[in-house]
């Protein structure tokens, strides 16, 4: 029961650091709370939520596209239960590869709630209420993060709900109020529209996705706008009531007039909060920062010296891939390397469709650091690929400094933009220009040539298809 690592939390950050250090010769155990490893990311976040954003798409495409293809199809029906199901399945096929890839990788796997009895052990608490104790020379934290919610709604988790409800409803709902217009209302949003529900998103900032480039928000917003969905921008909620099976959201707008918005489910998507219940961290005195997050180092290390932590319960994006990087770059550096992460070029991505990625710098960021910076845009509807495909909503932006032509940062909706991105985000690791990217032979017809152009017309004002 001596291990050189202990990770507490089994989800994108954890099981993935666990298997790293194993790689690299350690001794390693994960602690996982639930029955089922993944975390978040696999359980109730990014798997199931692309699960049901395909099959909604799926139909979408089935109800207004097929036909321009020249296929007609009786009118199509949703079995709600069975798309539900299939997003199970998928999700327990995915949490048992987990489970498969520790033993293939010698991971001791512990099954309850971890928590600190001083820096070196860790107490398990079963689901049964027994114990046991492991030891461990370097602790891993990797709790994660929750819902937050606002003070005065109360969340019944039946009709007020947040995106762990939302991913396992019992019907379509008539009129989905969403509150708050970052990534998890857009997709969810965007799932029960598809699927036939008005869908209301009440954000209190100026603009949907307001840490995004301000383009790509408008653009985002006119596109979702298209297929139906309803905003309410600059609208504070001051209170969300329940009566029976209706809900009343009431919200405030930049004039100063209450507003109200009436459906039968609301979400609150308003951001996540990290996880350290429980964790028992006074007994070892591991300090938070300002904003509950586990305070850490540029090693990920904490104010004591063996224990680290990574992923959504730190500072920084709270994103699957961010916490993977997090995972290797700590069992690197335990086991003497000398690992980094360059947080500038993690990629953002919001899976609507069309979809929405980016990486690098916005024009608002690069404007406040006072840096100069030349600008190209192509329209995806000058792709012949997008013609072809009928996606002809969209742009990329490519972003380059004015003097040397390095690319600063990418700007994508359209089709694919989440597997389109990591073409800059590799240019970027590089450092390339945008004339580099310019000069790089793209496939014809693919969605990727609109990067080359927007790079050519950064680098050169001079677009070839435009
Ligand atoms: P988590 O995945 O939250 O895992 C933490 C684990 O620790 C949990 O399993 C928890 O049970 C366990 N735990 C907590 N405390 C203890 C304890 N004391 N003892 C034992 N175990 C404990 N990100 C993306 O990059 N792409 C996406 O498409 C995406 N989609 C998302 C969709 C939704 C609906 C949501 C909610 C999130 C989405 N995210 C997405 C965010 C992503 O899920 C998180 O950033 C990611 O899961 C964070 O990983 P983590 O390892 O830090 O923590
Ligand atoms: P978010 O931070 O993306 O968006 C929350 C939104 O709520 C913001 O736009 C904010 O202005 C708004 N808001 C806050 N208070 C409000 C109020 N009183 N009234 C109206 N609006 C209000 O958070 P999220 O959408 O809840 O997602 C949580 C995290 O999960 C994010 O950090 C995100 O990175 C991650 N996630 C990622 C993906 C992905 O990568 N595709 C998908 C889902 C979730």
């Amino acid at each position: 029961m001596k291990y050189d690592i202990i990770v507490i939390g089994s989800g994108p950050g954890g099981y993935i650091s666990a298997i790293r250090a194993s790689q690299l010769g350690k001794k390693v155990a994960i602690i996982e709370k639930y029955a089922t490893l993944g975390g978040t990311c696999t359980n109730v976040g990014c798997i199931p939520s692309k699960a049901l954003l395909d099959s909604s798409h799926h139909y979408y495409d089935a109800v207004n596209h097929f036909d321009t293809h020249g296929i007609s199809v009786e009118t199509p029906k949703i079995d709600f239960s069975k798309m539900i199901a299939r997003k199970a399945n998928i999700v327990e096929t995915t949490t048992g590869g987990i489970k498969y890839l520790m033993d293939k990788n010698n991971v001791d796997v512990f099954e309850g709630l971890g928590s600190f009895i001083d820096a070196t052990h860790v107490k398990i608490t079963k689901n049964d209420g027994t114990d046991l104790t492991i030891e461990g020379t370097n602790i891993i934290i990797a709790t994660g993060s929750k819902p937050a919610t606002l003070p005065f709604i109360s969340l019944d988790k039946e009709r007020v709900i947040t995106s762990t409800e939302a991913l396992k409803l019992k019907e379509i709902p008539k009129h989905l109020i969403v509150i708050g217009g970052g990534v998890i209302g857009l997709e969810l949003g965007s799932v029960y529209k598809r699927l036939g529900a008005d869908v209301t998103v009440v954000e209190y900032a100026p603009k949907i996705t307001p840490t995004m480039d301000a383009d790509v928000s408008k653009e985002l917003q006119k596109v979702l706008k298209k297929q139906g969905m309803k905003f309410a921008v600059s609208h504070g909620v001051s209170s969300v009531e329940r009566n029976g099976d209706e809900i009343l959201v009431k919200a405030t707008d930049k004039k100063g007039n209450e507003v109200s918005f009436t459906g039968d489910y609301c979400l609150v998507a308003v951001g996540r909060k990290p996880f350290t219940e429980g964790l028992g961290l006074e007994n070892v005195g591991v300090k938070l920062n300002e904003r509950n997050q586990i305070a850490v180092n540029a090693h990920l290390q904490t104010n004591i010296s063996n224990i680290y932590a990574i992923g959504d319960v730190v500072a920084g994006a709270m994103l699957a891939h961010k916490a993977e990087e997090e995972g290797v770059v700590v069992a690197e550096y335990l086991a003497g390397q000398k690992p980094h992460i360059d947080y500038n070029l993690i990629p953002g991505v919001v899976y609507t469709w069309p979809e929405v990625a980016a990486v690098g710098k916005t024009e608002d960021e690069l404007k406040n650091a006072n840096i100069e910076y030349k600008s190209g845009k192509f329209s995806m509807r000058a792709l012949g690929r997008s013609r072809a495909s009928g996606d002809i909503d969209g742009f990329v932006k490519v972003l380059a400094d004015k003097t040397t032509d390095e690319i600063l940062g990418v700007h994508i909706v359209g089709a694919r933009a989440a597997d389109l991105i990591m073409e800059a985000a590799v240019a970027m690791e590089y450092r390339a220009s945008a004339e580099d990217l310019a000069r790089i032979c793209h496939g014809h017809p693919t969605y990727s040539e609109a990067i080359k152009e927007a790079a050519k017309a950064a680098w050169d004002g001079k677009p070839l298809n435009a």
